[in-house]
């Protein structure tokens, strides 16, 4: 895996499942909780300040969008979400182009109650309890869900 895989489209493709003119949203390959997706501006930056004016007006806009109809389908009752993005060398961060995880939130999540905080350090550990398989279902539900149709590959 390179170290900026958000820069490499091969590694990528196969989770992609959104894309406006400055943004795209991705599946997490190591989901904390369903529906954990990333959405991850097409240019490499690395921290929200260096978004231009325009960039921001295009993300306000895809999460306007996307959350409500990601939330529709994770936590149609609960309406709940934690967004989070670590920027910086000694934020936690793992890969440094910038990213927003969503996580959406249910009571049977795995994380309420006294573990409540936990969902923080295994995003940090990149702990999932989903497989492969798990993830392929999640971005085809998706690709649906936005009617998102990838370019075949090239042979
Ligand atoms: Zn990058």
């Amino acid at each position: 895996m390179s170290v900026d895989p958000f820069c490499n489209t091969d590694e990528i493709s196969g989770t992609i499942f959104h894309k406006t003119e400055h943004f795209m949203i991705l599946y997490d390959i190591r989901p904390v909780v369903r529906g954990h997706v990333l959405f991850i501006p097409k240019r490499h930056v690395t921290d929200l300040l260096e978004l231009t004016g325009e960039e921001v007006g295009d993300m306000h806009r895809t999460f306007a969008h996307a959350i409500p109809k990601i939330l529709g389908i994770y936590c149609p009752k609960e309406q709940s979400y934690d967004i989070t993005s670590q920027i910086g060398a000694y934020s936690g961060r793992t890969v440094p182009h910038l990213h927003f995880h969503l996580l959406p939130r249910s009571k049977d999540d795995g994380y309420q109650g006294e573990s409540s905080s936990s969902i923080y350090e295994d995003l940090k550990l990149e702990k999932t309890h989903f497989s492969r398989k798990d993830v392929d279902a999640e971005v085809y539900l998706l690709r649906k869900e936005f009617g998102y149709k990838p370019a075949p590959r090239p042979v």
